[in-house]
């Protein structure tokens, strides 16, 4: 039988609709969690939010750009409303960069990718811990990336994005710390998801070179990195906060 460990959690997931996101929200739906699915694609979030729902769970698809303020407020306000409390956030939504030595980076493009892949768990926390607070606590989850651990050619923006949302996890992580608020961030290496399709290309070639660099020889899936935020989430993360969790295959390992 299934393990049930998340019965009677709120949990608010960004970046729902696709990928990592949505495996993550159905691995929590199907521990019995009520879950918010939040992501800018109304359709693959709807679809996510079907998906949970088979599980038994209460399921709820809300279209939220994190880029917006009033969009993640909103969000989280009816998360309450609809679920009385707000227990556990994955912040995971995310955009790629296309590869480009920095000079090459455009002003606007470095904002947007900025705004979507950090500044978003920035405003995500700052309305989602207030909300945790009423209930005595929670546990929030950042994606970040083997990108916040190490350097990659051609990629300035979004290893800037992914290496900030690291500290911005330890720093959030010691200023509740005291206050039943833990916060993680997962780094995940290679996973076999849409955003991994066009940043290889999607062609035999493109796959094998980025399979290249894992050393277990392959990619890895979203459930895998659904298994860590669980974790994290769960009473068995306990102990842990202002953890950055890198789940990589040993890609960033040997570097
Ligand atoms: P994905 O493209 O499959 O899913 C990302 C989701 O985020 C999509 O549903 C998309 O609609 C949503 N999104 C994008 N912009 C948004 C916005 N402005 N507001 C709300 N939602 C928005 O990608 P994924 O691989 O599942 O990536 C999820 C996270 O994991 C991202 O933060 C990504 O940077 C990170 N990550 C992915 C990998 C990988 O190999 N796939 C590796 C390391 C880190």
């Amino acid at each position: 039988m299934t393990e049930r460990r998340f019965a009677g959690k709120a949990v608010f997931v960004t970046g729902a609709g696709s990928g990592i996101g949505r495996a993550t929200a159905l691995a929590f739906a199907s521990e019995g969690a009520d879950v918010v699915l939040a992501d800018i694609d109304a359709v693959g979030n709807d679809e996510s939010a079907r998906l949970a729902a088979e599980h038994g769970g209460r399921a709820v698809a809300i279209r939220c750009d994190v880029s917006s303020s009033s969009d993640i407020r909103n969000a989280i306000e009816r998360t309450v409303e609809e679920f009385g409390r707000l227990d556990i956030a994955f912040n995971n939504a995310g955009i790629e960069q296309p590869a480009a030595p920095l000079v090459d980076i455009e002003e606007d493009e470095w904002t947007r990718l900025i705004d979507i892949d950090l500044r978003s768990a920035f405003l995500c926390m700052k309305y989602q811990i207030p909300a945790m607070l009423e209930n005595g606590g929670g546990s929030i989850v950042n994606t970040s990336s083997g990108a916040g651990v190490i350097g990659i050619r051609g990629q300035a923006a979004y290893v800037a994005a992914k290496h900030g949302l690291i500290g911005l996890t330890k720093s959030a992580a010691l200023d509740y710390a005291d206050q039943g608020i833990r916060v993680n961030a997962v780094c995940p290496g290679i996973i076999e998801t849409p955003m991994m399709d066009r940043f290889s290309g999607g062609t035999p070639e493109g796959r094998a070179r980025v399979i290249g660099q894992e050393p277990v020889g392959r990619m890895g899936t979203a459930a895998e990195i659904a298994s860590a935020v669980l974790w994290l989430s769960s009473d068995l993360g306990s102990f842990a906060t202002g953890h950055a969790m890198v789940i990589d295959g040993g890609q960033t390992v040997g570097l």
